[in-house]
């Protein structure tokens, strides 16, 4: 109940064009995922797509975002798992939450189980800690193992994480694609400041957003979101509390490139 309660919370729909940049990750998860779903009959063989699919990379660059989008764009029962859930206190708990897990998902196929954080479950070093972990680790590689045999599944598992180092090499060899999700290159960065600022009254030039986008080299799509929000904050910032009583929205003032490079200074 639990597994369905989590994932069954909706997300706002994301579409490709919601991510900047990624362009490599995208065709592949068209080819691993996306499209063999679509079409299992084509996607057979040696054609089958792997089963496991790890995204890694610094924090905030999108790993979550291109699963939202997948949860959007395809056809298939989505189910988004905290590791925390599957670690419960109860020894013996926690494998069978994951063999449910999997029983599910088959049930419901085609089927994308999104593990978010996946190292803190399937670190190494959770071998040598704790028996129940050790446990979980192995009811995982079992239900991974085993679909790989079966022509007629069709569940995919997507993990996620920031520490791909934490993870040893029987992880790592279940998730077959190993897909690097980086920072946003600054033709991605100048994307996500224009999708942002489309919402808000501004006055910045192209050119002035080229140069926002040189200046933010080493940021996060995370990092750019922050950005975006604070110097968009700056024009009410000015305001008293008796202004902004009183405000018609139409007449707040363009957020301008100073409010960036202010707004630079902080994030
Ligand atoms: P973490 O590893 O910390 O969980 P993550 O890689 O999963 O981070 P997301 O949660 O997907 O990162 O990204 C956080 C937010 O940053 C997104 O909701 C989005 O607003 C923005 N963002 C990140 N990357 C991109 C991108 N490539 N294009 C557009 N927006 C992005």
């Amino acid at each position: 109940q639990q597994i369905m309660r989590e994932s069954m919370h909706k997300y706002k729909p994301v579409t490709w064009d919601d991510i900047a940049g990624l362009d490599y990750a995208k065709s592949t998860f068209m080819e691993t995922i996306i499209h063999p779903l679509q079409r299992p009959d084509l996607f057979k063989g040696i054609r089958r797509p792997p089963r496991g699919v790890l995204l890694f990379g610094p924090p905030g660059t999108g790993k979550t975002l291109i699963a939202k989008c997948i949860a959007s764009q395809s056809k298939a029962t989505f189910f988004s798992i905290n590791p925390s859930t599957l670690t419960s206190k109860w020894v013996g708990e926690g494998e069978k939450m994951v063999k449910t897990l999997f029983a599910v998902a088959a049930a419901h196929q085609p089927a994308i189980i999104f593990m978010d954080e996946v190292d803190s479950l399937l670190s190494q070093r959770s071998d040598s800690e704790h028996e129940s972990s050790r446990r979980i680790k192995n009811e995982f590689f079992i239900q991974l193992d085993g679909a790989v045999t079966n022509e007629d599944d069709h569940v995919v598992v997507i993990g996620a994480t920031n520490r791909p180092q934490e993870l040893d090499e029987a992880v790592r060899r279940r998730f077959v694609r190993r897909i690097y999700v980086s920072l946003p290159v600054a033709k991605a960065r100048q994307l996500i400041i224009q999708k942002l600022i489309q919402q808000i009254h501004h006055n910045l030039s192209d050119a002035q957003i080229e140069e926002l986008a040189k200046l933010t080299e080493g940021y996060s799509g995370a990092d750019m979101d922050s950005l975006c929000r604070y110097a968009a904050m700056q024009p009410l910032r000015a305001l008293t509390t008796a202004q902004i009583d009183v405000i018609d929205a139409q007449q707040l003032p363009a957020v301008t490139m100073a409010d960036f490079t202010n707004a630079l200074q902080h994030i």
